[in-house]
């Protein structure tokens, strides 16, 4: 059963995006081969023309669908629409064979395999199998100048599903072992390995997209002393404890981002716009971080914070709840000091607008 498995939500709105496209192509390949096979025909006998513009508008109808898709459900919908136009439209091609049951096989064998690896779930490629096989089989095995045997056909519909299975199925593994590659890289990029939350790549891309539009207060937290956590304890009790503050910040609900700037200095935003209630916000972390302790010693942080309020700059802004850190620290560490706010631009004088 985990051969069927067709992966998580996400992985599968990745597969839709990715399959959009070449679903499309496929479909206009199938088209124009059917148109192809009509021309050549057409030298021969006369096309029935009321029933060919129906199918290629089945066709055509279909493969809009598809490249309108936004949802999977809609792509399949549009993709079995086209198959069964398709279909329906080499039933067509096949009044000008003198061998019915070879024309219908040899194409059901070709549309099943070409199409196999465009489906994201087994289930739906098998059920659009069906519908091919179905259209094109139908009425036409009486005639079995080379197919004398039943046997025969079902071995080749057998082999044909199962070869398409194994392509549906390899294919989607495929897919699915680089969207884990993927995810993998993209932890390592933006995620810092040891506490799990963002790294300062992460956190300054997401500042910068967030900021200026949305406001609020930036934090800078630095853990108090940690190089004698290091020094008394070993370097795996100071990573533990990298952890459990990393949890500690990043767990209070008015923490709407937080990440490792580095070593043990954390950076947090806040949407939180009064400064008074910011206040207490950074008292809380500090309360947090002061229940937490390794071997009987208290920890402690110092906290620098800055209003960021789009009248100043990213990194004006980091530097300001910097300033604001090393104030805290110098005033006794384990509190919080909020950097002045940035004074108003100033207006433009009255006669530089009139002039
Ligand atoms: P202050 O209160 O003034 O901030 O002093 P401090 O000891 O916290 O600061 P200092 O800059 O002197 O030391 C920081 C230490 O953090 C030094 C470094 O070995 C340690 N450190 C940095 N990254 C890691 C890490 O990933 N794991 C561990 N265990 N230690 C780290
Ligand atoms: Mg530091
Ligand atoms: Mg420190």
């Amino acid at each position: 059963m985990k051969y069927l498995y067709a992966g998580d939500a996400d992985f599968q709105h990745q597969s839709f995006l990715e399959l959009r496209p070449i679903a499309v192509w496929t479909q206009l390949l199938g088209e124009v081969s059917w148109l192809a096979s009509l021309l050549l025909a057409h030298t021969h006998r006369q096309i029935d023309l009321a029933n060919a513009l129906l199918v290629s508008l089945i066709m055509l109808a279909g493969t809009l669908l598809s490249l309108n898709a936004g949802h999977r459900h809609t792509l399949l919908l549009g993709m079995l629409l086209n198959l069964c136009g398709l279909a329906l439209g080499f039933r067509l091609s096949m009044l000008f064979v003198t061998d019915t049951s070879l024309w219908a096989t040899s194409i059901a064998v070709c549309i099943t395999l070409t199409m196999a690896p465009v489906f994201q779930s087994s289930y739906s490629f098998l059920l659009a199998s069906c519908c091919v096989w179905g259209i094109l089989l139908q009425g036409t095995l009486e005639d079995r100048r080379l197919w004398q045997q039943d046997s025969l056909i079902a071995l080749l519909t057998v082999a044909t599903l199962a070869s398409g299975l194994t392509l549906n199925i390899l294919f989607r593994r495929l897919r699915l072992r680089g969207y884990h590659l993927r995810r993998d890289l993209e932890a390592l990029a933006f995620q810092d390995a040891l506490t799990g939350i963002d790294n300062r790549r992460s956190l300054l891309e997401k500042l910068q997209a967030w900021y200026p539009a949305q406001h609020g207060h930036f934090l800078m937290v630095d853990i108090d002393d940690f190089k004698s956590v290091n020094d008394d304890f070993g370097h795996e009790a100071g990573d533990q404890v990298l952890q459990q503050i990393a949890r500690k910040l990043s767990g209070h609900p008015d923490v709407a981002l937080c990440g490792r700037l580095g070593g043990e200095e954390f950076g947090l935003f806040t949407r939180l716009l009064d400064s008074q209630r910011v206040s207490e916000l950074a008292a809380q972390l500090i309360q947090r971080v002061n229940t937490c302790s390794v071997e009987q010693r208290r920890l402690s942080i110092s906290i620098g914070i800055v209003q960021m309020d789009g009248r100043i700059g990213l990194s004006a802004a980091l530097r300001q709840a910097d300033n604001a850190l090393y104030q805290a620290k110098r005033r006794g560490k384990n509190g919080f000091v909020l950097a002045p706010s940035s004074p108003p631009p100033p207006q433009p004088h009255p006669l530089a607008q009139a002039g």
